[in-house]
Order: structure tokens, then sequence, then C-alpha cells
């Protein structure tokens, strides 16, 4: 079966994730850290896109001792397998997702990845590879609930979230709106590739829950039948 996806981002007041140069912005405050915290140490694997990656350089490590000791009580791993979206194996064997912290890794690539490349990453992390020259996003999640990964939270970039919400892949999507303005046509968005065309294809979603967190708003939804969007 394939795992239930969740999504978290944090987007400023007018809907961006990051700046026009893709610098990583604080949106959010310790309060929602917190809850981001908690909601990936209950999942058994968290994702993103390479792009996240190369802009960010996230560990994507369960931050307090609190939520890893809960792990350990449950016999689970510090972390959650993290998991890195990379067609052409572009991330280097020296990111801090693939080094800091124990657990698993799984960089899942496409068949246009160079094999020397795989083979030094290898060396770090398990290597899933689907597709032809871009990563298939229903093949990996019918390989990841083959391996008993049933709740991934996925943390961006925009890119990934798109092609996961066009695939059907996703369930649940958590959105912290920031008090602060970054603007800019090209600051990516919560959910950035082509778009979707027509209104019919507009996926649609169903509001769980808004609370406020600090100076900025949660938003908690669940996505509208999600697999009849494949
Ligand atoms: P991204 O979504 O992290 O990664 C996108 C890349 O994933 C694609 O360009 C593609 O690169 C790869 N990919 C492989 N297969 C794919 C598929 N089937 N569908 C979609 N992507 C696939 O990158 P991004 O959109 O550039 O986002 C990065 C930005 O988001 C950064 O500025 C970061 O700071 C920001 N961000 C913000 C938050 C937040 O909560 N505010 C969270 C995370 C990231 P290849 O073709 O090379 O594989």
């Amino acid at each position: 079966m394939r795992p239930y996806v969740i999504v978290n981002v944090a987007m400023s007041a007018d809907g961006k994730i990051s700046t026009r140069e893709r610098r990583q912005v604080r949106i959010s405050g310790e309060q929602d850290f917190t809850r981001v915290d908690r909601l990936k140490a209950g999942c058994d694997a968290v994702m993103v896109g390479i792009g996240t990656v190369l802009s960010d350089d996230p560990s994507l490590t369960v931050k307090s001792e609190e939520c890893r000791s809960y792990r350990r009580k449950h016999g689970h791993s510090d972390h959650p397998v993290r998991i890195i979206v990379d067609s052409s194996a572009r991330i280097s064997p020296e990111a801090a997702v693939l080094n800091k912290g124990e657990g698993k890794r799984i960089v899942a690539v496409s068949g246009r990845a160079d094999g020397e490349k795989i083979a030094l990453l290898e060396k770090k992390a398990q290597i899933i590879i689907t597709g032809k020259d871009e990563v298939d996003l229903p093949l990996l999640m019918d390989e990841l609930g083959a391996m008993d990964i049933c709740h991934i939270m996925v943390e961006g970039g925009g890119t990934l979230i798109a092609g996961l919400i066009k695939a059907g892949l996703v369930h649940e999507i958590y959105t912290y709106i920031g008090n602060v303005i970054i603007g800019g046509r090209e600051a990516p968005t919560f959910a950035e590739g082509e778009g979707f065309v027509s209104e019919p294809s507009f996926p649609r979603l169903s509001l769980l829950e808004s609370s406020r967190i600090g100076d900025g708003i949660l938003l908690h939804w669940e996505v509208k039948d999600p697999d009849l969007k494949q």
C-alpha cells in the first residue's frame, strides 16, 4: 500500500516559501517549530526535493530530545528515514542530510543518474531508481510502501509538492502563514511546476482546522479524493 503523505510548509502572507534567490527565510517561530518537530517525529520518513537540499542544506533531523526519546521508546531510530528526490543524483555526498544524525537515508533517482555517482552515494544511502528522466513518484511511493514506510512528511519544496499533488499522492497539508511579505514573481510558491491548467483539474481541499500560532495562522487541509487525480 502507498504511504499516507502529509505536506508541511511555511509561507509568507503573500504565499512565498523563500526569496527569489531561493534563500531560506524564517517564516514561523519557536511554537510552530515544535509542532513541525512533533509531526516529523510521528512519521516513518521525511521527504524533500533536491532543490531544497541544494538551497538550504537541511539535515531533516528531529530536533528535540523529548521527541527523539519518544521514538526510541517505540523502537524507532532517532530520526525518520530521510528521502531525497533527485533524478540525476546531484546531491553532494557531503550534504547535511546524508551526514548529520543516525538513521536510514534514501536517494530516489531516475535512469539518467550517473552510475559512478550512484556508487558513491550508496556508501551513505539506499538508492531507488524509478523513471527514465525524472523520478516516477507513484512508483517510488509503491516501493516505499513495500518497505513498510506508511507515513511520510514532505517538507518541500514547491516543485516536488506540485509533482506529488498532480500525481494524486498527497493526503493532508499543513500551511503555516507567517507575518511577513517576501514578494517577487521569481520567489517560489507552495506549488511550482507548470500549474494546473484548467478549473476541473484544480485539486480541491477541505479545511480540517485553523489555529492562530504566534503572529501567524496554521491551516490544516485534507486533499479531496487525492487518488482520483492520477
Ligand atoms: P524542490 O521542490 O525541493 O526540488 C525539486 C526538484 O526535485 C526538481 O527540480 C527535480 O530536480 C526533482 N524531482 C525529481 N523528480 C521529480 C518529480 N517527479 N516531480 C517534481 N520534482 C522532481 O525544489 P524547489 O521547487 O526549487 O524548492 C526549493 C525552494 O523551496 C528553496 O528556496 C527552499 O528554501 C524552499 N523551501 C521552503 C520551505 C518552507 O517551508 N518555507 C520548505 C522547503 C523548501 P531533478 O530534475 O534534478 O531531479
